[in-house]
């Protein structure tokens, strides 16, 4: 008998990434055209992209949202009808919104699903109903809701309701802040959150000297929800989100693998083991991250979701490169991300299972030339691996 889970909701910051996502186990993902979405940095797809994308994902069962979710003014609102008519021909399953004049345009121009976005801060029940009747079918609820008040708006209201399990956080009500705007010139409800709550700050109130006034008091530690799993499944929730479309294909690969495994596991077996856990927490530690939290999934998020050190990232691995061919018995190879010399261990990601240890006996260029050091940005062979696949994450880690 299987057992029901939510769905998993993983980044897609570029085609790459959407397919490193699906492929290590997304049900669904979520990505940005080149305009009306809310991260500038990610590589926003192209409508070519966008095609590619929709065709890799809906031939493995997995679904694809697409982001328009930045508060857009008139003139932007003009050109939006075009844009509907696109994703509508390429059969997208739901857009993500937040600006109500975006619902309205959308509503007058397509037959397109809407999920209200986490950016529209809904956090309660009467919220949740006026959405539903404006025509939205999910509600990404606010990153500020727990666990069990979004049980409560669900059974409310019978929406789809989607929550965020893990990825950064925002010191804001989702979004809704303008240091950014202010400190650097960029708009964060328009795509251009420079992180500012992450700066180091000065605080003078009667503070004996300047190390003291110095403070991280905004920085908030990185979402991890996978000890909640249970509580999420009892709750209903519909999706677990995974943010981090400006993250690497190393995080993309990873957290949809660990997330999927776990539910995976529960569909099977109807609960979690704690062996199991412990390894999962072990391997979210290997991506690129700030100490974890429980945000408000809890309780209320308070002072110990503070992140009061510098601003910089704690990751154990990084990405050494991505297989594009494995010729069995022979070499893989390897579109490289970052250098790696023969002689070194690596890892290789499997989509399923656990990673195994690669010696680069040999390192080479596609025409079979010996080099002392990989490059980013080429392409190499190394020695195969078994069970070693197209798409799978190469990684080293950092101290090896
Ligand atoms: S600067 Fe920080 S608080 Fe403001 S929108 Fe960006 S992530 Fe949120």
């Amino acid at each position: 008998m299987s057992h029901w889970t939510p769905e998993l909701l993983s980044p897609a910051g570029s085609l790459e990434k959407l397919k490193v996502s699906v492929l290590y186990g997304a049900d669904a993902v979520y990505l940005g055209g080149q305009k009306f979405g809310l991260r500038q940095a990610s590589d926003n797809f192209t409508y070519e992209e966008l095609a590619e994308g929709v065709e890799f994902a809906h031939n493995r069962g997995s679904l694809v949202y697409v982001v328009l979710n930045s508060f857009l003014h008139d003139k932007d609102l003009e050109e939006l009808p075009e844009f509907l008519h696109l994703l509508e021909e390429l059969k997208v399953d739901a857009v993500i919104v937040s600006d109500l004049g975006v619902i309205s345009t959308i509503k007058k121009h397509s037959n397109l699903v809407i999920h209200l976005s986490t950016q529209a801060s809904c956090l309660n029940v009467e919220s949740a109903k006026l959405w539903q009747k404006m025509g939205a079918q999910r509600i990404v609820l606010g990153r500020e809701v727990t666990i069990k008040e979004a049980a409560k708006i669900k059974k409310a209201t019978g929406l789809e309701i989607e929550m965020f399990v893990h990825g950064s956080m925002c010191m804001a009500f989702s979004g809704n802040c303008v240091i950014s705007n202010y400190t650097q010139g960029r708009d964060s409800n328009r795509g251009g959150c420079a992180h500012s709550c992450r700066f180091e700050y000065s605080i003078d109130m009667g503070l004996q000297n300047d190390e003291q006034k110095k403070a991280y008091f905004m920085s908030s530690k990185d979402l991890e929800g996978i000890r909640l799993l249970p509580e999420f499944i009892e709750a209903g929730i519909d999706s677990l989100k995974v943010e981090g479309r400006n993250k690497s294909h190393h995080y993309a690969g990873t957290i949809s693998k660990v997330y999927s495994d776990a539910l995976g596991f529960y569909r099977e077996h109807g609960h979690f083991l704690s062996s199991d856990m412990l390894s999962w927490e072990d391997e979210l530690r290997k991506v690129s991250h700030r100490d974890y939290t429980n945000g408000s999934l809890d309780e209320y998020a308070g002072s110990d979701s503070i992140y009061n050190q510098r601003e910089h990232d704690d990751n154990e691995f990084v990405v050494s490169g991505i297989v594009l061919e494995a010729c069995v018995g022979k070499h893989l190879l390897v579109d490289v991300k970052s250098a790696f010399i023969p002689g070194d261990t690596l890892e290789v990601m499997p989509f399923a299972g656990a990673t195994s240890k690669l010696h680069v006996e040999f390192l080479k260029t596609i025409s079979g030339i010996d080099i002392p050091k990989s490059k980013p940005g080429s392409v190499v062979k190394i020695p195969y691996i078994s069970g070693a696949e197209k798409f799978n994450i190469i990684r080293k880690a950092v101290n090896a």
